[in-house]
């Protein structure tokens, strides 16, 4: 390792970077960075900040709530520092060396010859890998056809959940049977899971780190089935798996991709229980389903 840079080199160096920064040249540093980082480690360190986490207090999701939880998103992240510096030489710079905004998911490594078999059986039967299982009961590790071209996800198991060890069995679980009936399709068609596979507490919703731990599990079950089209259930299950903090009404109802295969969020079954209104835009969303997995609805109107 090459040693610390003199001092009259680093000024030199500094005010050069100063110099290209103040007439806008800005991605030569960009494409400089990498090559600097083996080439020249001394130059002034700069520590990346990460953007402050942001809490969502509503569960679920509401149409009329997603526009002040962005506001309130962008205030924050708008108060928020965007970059420290632990040297004040290249004031700006820093924002150069931002990474780009790549979920982990969709860098994260396919398992070779995973299964959903070998997922559950690494899971354990005593999951303590975060707080959730304190006061779970079963563990809700999915339910449904392993090779599904169909997967809904949700956010977490409820009570219901929580006691039968399976997902989507209480009164939303129930409207979501109804909502895939009337897709032409029955639960053994498709494949049910949660971002979570614990019951949080009071159906609270899971909070950053256990998502953290238990997502990847989730991403590997999506990898094993393979499914044409994704379906997130709700804010929870959008924005773990699209990486977002965008409130869910701004694009529910538009194809994203998650690892490369077909994404879409609509409102989750607790909500349209609370708001059966929203069933109109649920059911738009879910005919778009149909139309890519070339299904035509049964007869009769949807639940
Ligand atoms: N809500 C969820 O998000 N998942 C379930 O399994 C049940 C209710």
């Amino acid at each position: 390792m090459p040693g610390p840079l003199d001092e009259a080199l680093r000024e030199k160096l500094t005010q050069r970077l100063r110099y290209y920064e103040d007439i806008g040249i800005t991605l030569f540093y960009r494409g400089r960075a990498a090559a600097a980082a083996a080439a020249e480690p001394e130059l002034p360190s700069i520590e990346l900040s990460v953007e402050a986490p942001v809490e969502e207090s509503v569960a679920y999701e509401s149409p009329s709530a997603a526009v002040p939880e962005k506001e309130e998103i962008l205030a924050k992240r708008s108060a928020a520092p965007a970059t420290s510096h632990s040297s004040p030489a290249v004031p700006k710079a820093a924002v150069l060396f931002t990474p780009p905004a790549i979920s982990l998911f969709e860098s994260a490594a396919r398992v070779a010859g995973d299964s959903l078999v070998k997922i559950r059986a690494e899971i354990g039967e005593d999951c303590q890998r975060c707080k959730l299982c304190r006061k779970r009961t079963k563990i809700v590790f999915g339910d449904g056809n392993p090779r599904a071209e169909l997967v809904f996800v949700g956010e977490g198991p409820g009570h219901d959940e929580d006691v039968q060890g399976l997902p989507f069995v209480g009164r939303a679980g129930k409207l979501l049977t109804q909502m895939i009936e009337a897709m032409g399709l029955s639960r053994q068609d498709v494949y049910i899971c949660n971002v979570v596979k614990c019951r949080p507490p009071e159906n609270r919703q899971p909070e950053k780190d256990e998502v953290e731990i238990c997502s990847p599990y989730l991403v590997r079950q999506i990898d094993a089935i393979a499914p044409k089209v994704i379906v997130g259930l709700g804010a929870t299950a959008s924005r773990t798996l699209l990486n977002t903090e965008r409130g869910i009404s701004q694009y529910r109802g538009e194809w994203q991709e998650f690892r490369g295969r077909k994404f879409l969020a609509t409102y989750h079954p607790a909500y349209l229980l609370r708001n059966p209104a929203a069933k109109a835009d649920v059911w738009k969303d879910l005919q778009k389903v149909m139309a890519v997995l070339g299904l035509a609805p049964r007869k009769g109107k949807p639940a």
